[in-house]
């Protein structure tokens, strides 16, 4: 008999292990304490290399890559410019086969949709399977704060989910969610719900795991899925994924809710070829996920499966505000993880030095963009630029300008702090006017004496002081050559 239900928070809350998110601290804080972190390196290291090492294989084995990455690319601009359009055409698809839709501006609207939904229908158990956009809004711990009168019990399905959920935990990559966790503590958090101890073997895991999840499949009242894409002209839901959970919660259940965001959407049935062949191959290594998933509303008469009654969330939640700017390429992104595992950041610190639902590249830009808030104002700095993430994403994000627009966003906002933008200000005025530039020159050089003081090396400044200090404390301070360059050409040489 289990102890306890798996989602309430105040059964996880005690079990949240370090590392997780501080809403004091930044990714300046979190990522200086992942580092430290031994096993979690080892495990971030372990899967990301594999993913890579994957990805590569059968990248290379498929010659027509490179066309499917710049087809995918024009694709999604071509959805982008006519987003309303395509948001009707699926709505008017989803009603005609009989499913209702609703457009929700923000995640308070999704969690009122659901949770009166929930009411009507005296639902109790609610099973859920893929869904990073539910993550994004916290609709479980919103469900249960704002709707606690109902008693929901709102069971995550996908094994990883799972466990994350029992353990109070949050995902730390998009498609690994808890590859910071290893094996022994794997079978800590389910021993904790077994009542016994069970062994940290793959095997003796599954099989709990297995047989705890089947109960709730067979008595969930509404299922609850994410999609990876949605197809404009049919109305169709696809997802892709390793696991059988997600049929079982889009089919037991009578009543079966996708919560998507605006930006899965793609035209046409047969776009989806291009992606589902880019989207398992660049996230997992895989040519093809082992199930992908195609519903396209109710159970119809004559269907032998699928739910009675089917409702689609087109959430927008911030997405809209991107479309037509320099942003927008944000909204390309298909989720794949393949960014995440080649990101020099990322591979160092994990997913939750992040603090977001979306971690690595992609999540230190569309975090900012569609969170905002001081909490993120650190992401867009937690980049080499080495431009990697941009080789890897199979839609081709230019992943690293964007992060460099959101530096110079943050500069000309003023989120930065005026010290920045004051500084770039000073840069730009002297790079602009020669006599200036001339005496920054000369006040370098004579600044050169108190610096070597205050941080040295073998006589030459590397660290500047003070405040400043914090630009040097990840590179060294270059050092000015003695004479410039027109004194040197004054002088002949
Ligand atoms: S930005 Fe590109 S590589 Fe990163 S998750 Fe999205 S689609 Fe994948």
């Amino acid at each position: 008999m289990e102890t306890r239900k798996p989602t309430r928070r105040r059964e996880t809350e005690d079990r949240r292990p370090e590392g997780l998110v501080s809403p004091v601290e930044g990714f300046n804080e979190r990522a200086r304490r992942a580092v430290r972190d031994g096993d979690l390196h080892d495990s971030v290291e372990l899967f990301t290399n594999k993913s890579v090492a994957g990805r590569n294989a059968v990248l290379n084995a498929l010659p027509e890559a490179p066309g499917l990455r710049e087809r995918a690319y024009h694709i999604k601009q071509e959805t982008m410019a006519n987003l309303d359009r395509y948001l009707g055409q699926m709505a008017d698809a989803v009603e005609g086969r009989g499913g209702n839709v609703f457009f929700a501006d923000t995640g308070e609207d999704v969690v009122r949709y659901i949770g009166d939904l929930a009411r009507r229908k005296g639902a109790k158990v609610l099973t859920k399977s893929k869904s990073m956009a539910t993550e994004e809004i916290e609709l479980n711990r919103r469900l249960e704060e704002d709707y606690a009168d109902l008693d929901l019990e709102i069971v995550e399905t996908d094994l990883g989910e799972w466990i994350a959920q029992l353990a109070g935990d949050t995902p730390s990559h998009i498609v690994g969610p808890i590859l910071h966790m290893n094996r022994r503590r794997i079978a800590d958090v389910l021993s904790g719900v077994a009542g016994e101890e069970l062994p940290p073997d793959v095997e003796a895991l599954g099989s709990f795991a297995r047989r705890r999840l089947r109960e709730k499949f067979l008595t969930a009242d509404i299922g609850i899925t994410g999609a990876n894409f949605g197809v404009a002209e049919t109305g169709t839901i696809a997802t892709v994924t390793n696991e059988g959970n997600g049929r079982l919660v889009t089919s037991v259940p009578p009543v079966h809710v996708v919560v998507m965001g605006i930006e899965k959407l793609v035209p046409r049935f047969e776009d989806l070829s291009v992606f589902v062949r880019l989207l398992a191959r660049s996230g997992t290594g895989q040519k093809l996920t082992v199930y992908t998933n195609f519903v396209t509303g109710p159970r119809a008469p004559g269907e032998i499966d699928g739910a009675e009654e089917f409702h689609l969330i087109l959430m927008d939640n911030g997405r809209s505000e991107l479309l037509g700017t320099e942003f927008e390429e944000a909204l390309y992104c298909i989720r794949c993880g393949a960014c995440l595992n080649v990101c020099p950041v990322y591979r160092q610190t994990g997913g939750h030095a992040y603090g977001s639902t979306y971690s690595g590249p992609i999540g230190a830009v569309i975090t900012p963009l569609l969170k905002g808030g001081k909490e993120a104002k650190d992401l867009p700095h937690a980049s080499s630029l080495c431009g990697a993430c941009w080789e890897a994403c199979p839609v081709g994000i230019p992943l690293h300008d964007l992060l460099l627009k959101l530096r110079n966003k943050q500069v000309r906002e003023g989120v930065a702090g005026k010290a920045q933008g004051l500084a770039f200000k000073g840069f730009e005025n002297t790079m602009k006017n020669p006599a200036l530039y001339k005496i920054s020159g000369k006040a370098g050089r004579l600044a050169r004496k108190p610096l070597a003081k205050a941080g040295a090396k073998d006589g030459i400044p590397k660290t500047l002081p003070g405040p400043l200090g914090a630009w040097t404390n990840g590179r060294d301070l270059p050092e000015l050559a003695p004479k410039p360059f027109r004194e040197l050409w004054k002088e002949g040489i």
